[in-house]
């Protein structure tokens, strides 16, 4: 899964971090999301659905990659 992030949506909710870890972060001064892995690995799949879902702003970007 390839992921994307639009840092002007984010609401700072931190929700996606408390989901995935790995590969969001918020920035310390004003909770804006960092994409900290833009193409994590399969296993992560299912999470990143639910952080995508969780984000009440829509911020997160999902595109399923051939393999
Ligand atoms: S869940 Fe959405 S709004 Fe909240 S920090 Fe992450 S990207 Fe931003």
């Amino acid at each position: 899964m390839h992921v994307s992030v639009d840092q002007d949506r984010c609401c700072s909710s931190g929700q996606c971090v408390l989901a995935v870890p790995t590969v969001f972060d918020q920035d310390e001064e004003e909770g804006v999301v960092r994409l900290l892995d833009a193409d994590p690995s399969p296993e992560l799949d299912e999470k990143l659905r639910t952080a995508a879902a969780l984000c009440p702003a829509g911020a997160i970007s999902l595109t399923e990659v051939a393999r």
